[in-house]
């Protein structure tokens, strides 16, 4: 590799905060001085007395009200991060045969723990195109619909509605790790959302939270019943056991949830999801309205209608060599502008998460066009 151009971006273009990677993100310093405050009662508790319970009621309390979840819906946790959480779905939430689409490294992951599965029958997959989106059909024998709320590899943002015809009793399961807080969407259109809080919930990275529906806790129930074997570390019933006691099943990290309980609080006492949304909404516009008046510039996702509040994927021009921009930025303490790097294009990705500010967005563009001066100046 070329040694990174020696250019100097001008302080008084550089944002307050220079973190946009999407995930681990940007955590308020906020949540942060508020947690080493806390810290000496808090940080090297048991999670099995009053303290921790209470700061994961916390946490599940702030869930509930954050997604305004209908009657009846759980919300449940446990350890090892969303990737953990499909593992544990393969398990506990897939009876026979999945419907699964596809549209980008993370939604295909999923896919390939299902098809793996020698309990299960092969998914039924659905694909387009990195930058598309594919639409779920309904499908006879399928079971659980396994969506994306946001595909992060790629800065594409579905709409989160049941596929019309499903049977009866098949579920709506939602992975919305980078889409959770930051985008609108109605629960009562899902089964399972589940996420990891080191995205909007700009929190660490490890643990997954799901909200789950009365269906998809009948169907955990039954599943783990059967004579399917389950790994503990993997159960649903088992995690669900230990949430309804404000508790997970091993010991979580204790600092993750108390940010993310920092992060949830903060939106909902600002008027909730409507108020995160729009800040990432705020962003997006900014970062896109950018793109498109750039001569060097183009939102990577073509359809509007697709493109992310939450991630934003930006192809430049070939005269300008994307990995040296952010190779440059990062120099300069404007982070992780990289783009997903299987998808092996000339891109800037850029978080727009509610912990980022608009001015930073905002700065954040000057800053790219700044590099890009120098660099087609020399
Ligand atoms: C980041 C991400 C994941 C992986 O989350 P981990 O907690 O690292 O397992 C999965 N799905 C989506 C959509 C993501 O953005």
């Amino acid at each position: 590799m070329t040694a990174t151009p020696a250019i100097t971006i001008p302080a008084d273009l550089l944002p307050g905060d220079g973190r946009f990677g999407c995930g681990p993100s940007k955590v308020r310093p906020e949540a942060v001085a508020a947690l080493a405050a806390e810290a000496p009662t808090y940080l090297g508790t048991s999670h099995r007395q009053s303290t921790v319970k209470f700061m994961v009621s916390r946490l599940r309390n702030a869930v509930q009200e954050l997604f305004a979840l209908p009657d009846g819906y759980e919300v449940i946790l446990g350890n090892g991060g969303t990737t953990a959480f499909w593992d544990a779905a393969t398990f506990g939430l897939v009876e026979q045969r999945s419907q699964h689409l596809t549209f980008g490294e993370f939604s295909s992951k999923f896919a390939e723990c299902t098809r793996r599965a020698p309990f299960l029958e092969d998914p039924s997959v659905i694909s387009s195109d990195p930058g598309t989106a594919p639409t779920a059909v309904a499908e006879e024998g399928i079971d659980l619909y396994a969506l994306t709320h946001n595909e992060t590899s790629t800065g594409v943002a579905t709409p989160i509605v049941r596929p019309e015809g499903a049977a009866p009793g098949s579920l709506v399961a939602v992975d919305a790790t980078s889409a959770a807080g930051g985008l609108r969407f109605d629960a009562a259109q899902t089964d399972v959302y589940y996420f990891a809080p080191q995205k909007c919930l700009a929190s660490d990275g490890g643990l997954w939270i799901a909200a789950v529906s009365p269906a998809a806790l009948e169907r955990i129930e039954r599943l783990a019943s059967g004579d399917r074997w389950i790994p503990a570390s993997l159960d649903l019933k088992i995690a669900l056991e230990n949430s309804l006691k404000d508790q997970t099943y091993n010991t979580p990290a204790l600092a993750t949830v108390f940010l993310a309980v920092h992060q949830m609080e903060w939106i909902n006492q600002n008027g909730g999801l409507g108020f995160s949304a729009g800040r990432s909404a705020r962003n997006a516009e900014i970062m896109y309205k950018w793109a498109e008046e750039s001569s060097y510039a183009t939102p990577f996702v073509t359809d509007p209608e697709l493109r992310s509040n939450v991630v934003a994927t930006i192809d430049l021009d070939e005269s300008v060599d994307a990995t040296v921009v952010s190779a440059v930025l990062r120099a300069n303490g404007v982070v992780d502008t990289d783009s997903y790097r299987k998808l092996g294009r000339n891109q800037l990705r850029v978080a727009l998460f509610p912990a980022i500010d608009s001015e930073d967005v905002e700065a954040l563009t000057a800053c790219i066009d700044h590099v890009v001066g120098e660099l087609t100046a020399s």
